[in-house]
């Protein structure tokens, strides 16, 4: 059993974890956030192990925010399964589990939220909504938590981006760090919602990891329109039985959609549906290529 396991603590109360937290920074000690909502897997695992290795303490936050989810989607079906998780995050280096119940994170319904001024491009034209959803509780947790650094994966990134932004823009004292994508053999990007598909429907999903790096393969080889890239992208995902719902090409550094050519490093954005379920991914485009 490793030190961690033997202290690892389940925390609910928001206010609870907040004097731990205050203790620990009192003690001169670093603390390292990551933000989940559980079902954790590989892609998950590798931001504890990030975060265990660079501060004294790993706090992961394991909730299914109301907030950030609209009226018709997967909120009440988004698997939940803490204990399993508690244990994974015990052995990959973390020292306590935050779980609050959604009473526990909103007591009163908000009247305050954090705003992104780009809710309403790619995923977010899509999931009205979402990205303040995301911003509120993520302002929360770092309230709570009082996180030194913040991790959070590459293949959501448009909410790295944001949150990136949030901390920037807003003076939180914490450092929001990016972590690349884990993929399956198959180069489908690790996701909780993966669990939805059937067998078949996961094997069709690789298409979009096999389209993006034919993209990237004829960007290299002098192809630099966006249109032409979207287009190879789109073919692959459609034959292998994906329906798009948006493929976009932004500047990597501020997310402005870039709409004829790529002239600086750039970042692929996509969701699609394989059945029933909804994907998202991203790959760069680096500059000079
Ligand atoms: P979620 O539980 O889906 O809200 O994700 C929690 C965090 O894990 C977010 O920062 C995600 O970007 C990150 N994450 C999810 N899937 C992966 C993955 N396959 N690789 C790396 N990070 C991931």
């Amino acid at each position: 059993m490793r030190k961690n396991e033997k202290n690892f603590k389940i925390i609910r109360s928001p206010l609870a974890l907040q004097r731990l937290s205050k203790k620990i920074l009192a003690q001169g000690k670093s603390i390292g956030l990551v933000p989940t909502m559980g079902a954790l897997h590989k892609g998950h695992i590798s931001l504890v192990k990030k975060s265990a290795k660079s501060n004294d303490v790993t706090i992961v936050s394991v909730f299914v925010n109301p907030v950030q989810f609209g009226a018709n989607e997967d909120f009440a079906k988004y698997p939940r399964r803490l204990q399993t998780d508690a244990k994974l995050c015990a052995e990959s280096g973390a020292d306590i589990i935050f779980a609050p119940s959604s009473k526990d994170m909103y007591p009163a319904p908000l009247q305050t939220y954090v705003r992104s001024a780009i809710e309403n491009m790619y995923c977010g034209a899509y999931r009205p909504g979402h990205f303040t959803g995301v911003l509120s509780v993520v302002a929360k947790l770092f309230n709570i938590a009082l996180p030194s650094n913040a991790y959070f994966g590459e293949k959501d990134f448009q909410q790295l981006h944001v949150i990136r932004k949030m901390a920037y823009d807003l003076n939180f004292p914490v450092k929001v760090i990016g972590a690349k994508t884990i993929r399956e053999k198959s180069g489908l990007a690790m996701s909780s919602r993966n669990e939805y598909m059937s067998c078949e429907e996961r094997v069709a999903a690789s298409s979009i990891y096999a389209g993006m790096q034919e993209a990237k393969k004829m960007y290299k080889q002098g192809v630099n329109s966006v249109a032409k890239l979207k287009k190879i992208i789109s073919e692959k995902i459609e034959e292998a039985g994906g329906k798009i719902q948006y493929i976009e090409m932004a500047n990597k550094n501020d997310l402005v959609p870039v709409k004829t050519k790529i002239s600086k490093a750039a970042v692929i954005l996509l969701a699609c549906y394989f059945g029933k379920t909804r994907l998202i991914d991203c790959d760069f485009l680096y500059y000079p290529r």
